[in-house]
């Protein structure tokens, strides 16, 4: 754009970890210069500005369900969780499967998206590799859309050699549940956690690791395993990693702050998959976020229209963009997490991951992507507006301590005090 300006006493959190008081210096979209004053280990304020986050992992249902969420809407919602990438996934109705139909999603989100953005893949046994454009290919071993599900540690085997990158839904589906249990709550029903058993989880985790074991070295890709919400994905992520697999954990804020109890006190609306576990779960993945283990972060964005979920087969899925940057901030500002640890799991590591270049980080040089962020009483007491089309808190009873006040994307104001600025668009990051 060629417009060059500075943010003046300014307290950002720099890559080190540490908070520099100083001028941040923007130039053609970028970090052009950064003049840090002084350096402290904690916020010298109740204002900071803290890198865009990256959101390794959306659903804003376009095309196909817009009415559920939608790229424009989904991606304001991104903002205001301080968020400037987003990488959404392939389960859109249809499928992305097809050359054709990635084109056509790639079209949409750089006419719609507010941020920046890639693009997964869904794959399919004896389907074509991701192209170089996306962010990666997605294995629903649950069914998920008109596709089948990736069943076995053969087709699992087939797809390893001819993907790059893997990010695997790992439930096998063949254990669910279909019984019917009179005496569960839910209309009769089997409550969700129970008809999809965490033995979905560990045979899913056994046919990947045999998949992984058969393939060549060489051909074998990287994996991700999306949403770990049991205590079993972190040891099996431990356990491979330490074996020299290159094979990373992601989770969602749901599974660190929430329970099967807190399913069943509030219902359809926490209802997802893979599904909330027990406390031991939700502790083990909240010290995986705190101290390693868990690599990055993501929200699993996954909206629902309001009358969808309050019907009588309520669809899966918590819609939390929003308040991803606020959690996190909030976790780091109480001392929960170290701040550059913060800075693994917001951006950083999910940048890495991916091959998402100069973001994720404020350093001279990068796209000046940036979370204007404040504490405090300007945190508190602020009547939000939820940007979702769910309609739904997930984590009302979350204690928020931090609040996204303004986010900029390649060096645009796109959003500031609950307004998205009109004709701000993002660009795709692996363009
Ligand atoms: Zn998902």
């Amino acid at each position: 754009m060629g417009m060059k300006f500075q943010i003046d006493d300014a307290c950002w959190l720099g890559d080190d970890g540490w908070f520099h008081r100083g001028t941040i210096r923007i130039a053609n979209d970028r970090i052009a210069k950064l003049e840090s004053d002084y350096a402290s280990d904690a916020p010298s304020g109740d204002e900071i500005v803290v890198p865009g986050l990256i959101d390794a992992h959306v659903h804003l249902r376009e095309p196909g369900q817009a009415y559920k969420e939608g790229i424009a809407n989904g991606t304001v919602a991104a903002l205001k969780g301080g968020a400037t990438t987003v990488l959404d996934m392939p389960n859109n109705r249809p499928p992305i499967a097809t050359r054709a139909l990635f084109e056509q999603k790639r079209a949409l989100f750089a006419r719609k998206s507010r941020v920046n953005y890639g693009l997964f893949w869904q794959t399919t046994d004896g389907g074509a590799p991701a192209p170089e454009t996306a962010a990666g290919a997605k294995i629903y071993m649950a069914q998920s859309s008109s596709l089948p599900a990736i069943g076995n540690a053969d087709a699992l085997a087939r797809i390893f050699r001819v993907q790059d990158l893997v990010v695997v839904h790992a439930e096998d589906e063949r254990e669910f549940f279909h019984g019917v249990e009179k005496s569960f709550p839910h209309r009769g029903k089997l409550s969700h956690h129970l008809r999809r058993p965490r033995a979905a989880v560990s045979a899913a985790l056994k046919s990947i690791e045999t998949a992984l074991r058969k393939t060549p070295a060489k051909a074998r890709p990287r994996l991700v395993v999306a949403h770990c919400g049991t205590v079993d994905e972190i040891e099996w992520v431990r356990k491979m990693k330490r074996a020299g697999y290159d094979v990373w954990a992601e989770t969602c804020p749901h599974y660190f702050l929430l329970t099967e109890e807190d399913y069943l006190r509030r219902g359809a609306a926490l209802q997802v998959n893979p599904p909330l576990r027990t406390e031991e779960d939700r502790a083990a993945i909240f010290e995986a976020v705190k101290n390693g283990g868990i690599d990055f972060v993501s929200t699993d964005h996954a909206p629902h229209a309001p009358a969808e979920k309050a019907g009588e087969n309520p669809p899966s899925g918590i819609a939390g963009l929003e308040w991803l940057g606020p959690i996190l901030l909030t976790l780091a500002k109480r001392g929960e997490i170290s701040w550059k640890r913060y800075l693994e799991i917001s951006g950083q590591n999910a940048a890495r991951c991916f091959g998402i270049e100069a973001r994720g980080g404020i350093r001279a040089g990068d796209w000046a992507d940036l979370a204007f962020v404040a504490f405090g009483k300007a945190a508190k007491g602020v009547r939000e507006k939820i940007a979702t089309r769910a309609k739904f808190r997930p984590y009302e009873e979350f204690d928020f301590a931090a609040r996204v006040r303004a986010t900029m994307v390649n060096g645009q104001i796109a959003w500031s005090n609950g307004r998205a600025r009109s004709g701000v668009r993002g660009r795709e990051v692996f363009a």
